[in-house]
């Protein structure tokens, strides 16, 4: 819808090296000249296997070349993305590989240049039939060297064209809480549009993203399933480092309680794991409200405002309140001349 993009999304599929080197060899067979039969046949068999040896180069070093550009730069992606593709894949790996396929680039460039030279002075057909060969066999075999760091490069790349689309450089309202609270509704209610489901390859279910025009424009609302719904404590290495990555995104969490624990937990449990996003995300303001205001018995709410004092009452499923909190949230991630 506002046509954002996450920085991986634009790299196509990575070839194996025996699809390269079969593109390579096939092109060069289908496209090379074929020179006048008036010519002596040293000659014209010359010139094809010349014309040969300059197209396989060219399809292996254009092919090569179209992976290094589609990939962004490692430096230049955002720390939110960085890290996510550090869990995902590694970015230490991710350079080492893109490394080596540049060094592969540069070498068959090389080959193919010195064997298109070499052929000129080719006397015989059989130097000429030599001398292309021998420029296959290396090039190929400079492919061949290179081969696990394509196949880690297609792994990698299979894996970060999925990550969700969330613009690190726009306000985001990261909406936390133990699952079925009511964070996708809140996140539904305040979002302009139907909000996108985006694969989010640290958790089984997808991470919801709303977005919302509002006076400090685009704001995009974010709820994670499966990853702020919990104690941390519990987390493997993986998810804590997806956790850490929503450190880099600018804004503020709106921290949802259940108070009628009518989502299983109880109201003790989802203190707890408010002191650990606490204390996980230090830095960033948290805004903490009880939902399901409308269901909510005598005594629900002191359950909670006798540790945290006065909260905000909302009701996501009737929309009750909750323009109000996206308004102290917006509040928090800029604050007001007078406040
Ligand atoms: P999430 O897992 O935190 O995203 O929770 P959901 O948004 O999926 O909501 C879990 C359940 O609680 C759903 O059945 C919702 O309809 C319900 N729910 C969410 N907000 C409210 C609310 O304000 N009042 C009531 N009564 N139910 C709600």
């Amino acid at each position: 819808m506002l046509g954002l993009k996450q920085p991986f999304s634009d790299v196509r599929p990575i070839p194996t090296v025996e699809e390269v080197v079969d593109k390579a060899f096939r092109r060069a067979r289908k496209g090379c000249q074929t020179p006048p039969k008036t010519l002596p046949p040293h000659v014209r068999v010359r010139i094809r296997e010349q014309s040969r040896v300059r197209i396989a180069a060219q399809v292996i070093t254009s092919t090569l070349d179209r992976i290094l550009r589609d990939f962004p730069r490692i430096d230049s992606v955002h720390p939110f993305y960085r890290e996510l593709a550090d869990v995902l894949v590694g970015v230490d790996g991710l350079r080492k590989s893109l490394g080596a396929v540049k060094w592969a680039r540069d070498s068959v460039r090389r080959i193919g240049d010195m064997y298109a030279s070499k052929l000129r002075g080719a006397r015989t057909v059989s130097d000429a039939g030599r001398l292309r060969r021998e420029a296959y066999g290396r090039m190929a075999s400079i492919l061949k060297q290179v081969s696990e760091n394509l196949d880690f490069l297609r792994e990698a790349r299979d894996k970060l064209v999925r990550l969700p689309s969330i613009d690190p450089e726009k306000p985001t309202v990261i909406v936390a809480g133990y699952a079925n609270v009511g964070k996708s509704t809140f996140v539904k209610s305040v979002s302009t549009a139907k909000p996108e489901v985006a694969p989010y390859p640290f958790t089984t279910k997808g991470v919801v993203v709303g977005h919302r025009e509002t006076e400090i424009g685009i704001v995009q609302i974010v709820d994670t399933p499966g990853l702020l719904d919990r104690p941390l404590s519990r987390r493997n290495r993986i998810e804590l480092q997806a956790i850490a990555a929503i450190k880099h995104l600018p804004g503020v969490i709106v921290f949802l309680l259940d108070p009628t624990e009518t989502c299983g937990y109880k109201v003790e449990s989802q203190l707890r794991l408010l002191d650990e996003i606490r204390e996980m995300f230090g830095e960033k303001p948290i805004i903490v409200a009880a939902n399901k205001g409308d269901v909510m018995k005598p005594g629900d709410i002191e359950k909670i405002e006798e540790r945290l004092g006065e909260v905000p009452v909302i009701s996501a499923l009737k929309g009750e309140g909750v323009e109000e909190l996206l308004q102290k949230a917006l509040e928090a991630i800029r604050p007001s001349p007078s406040g």
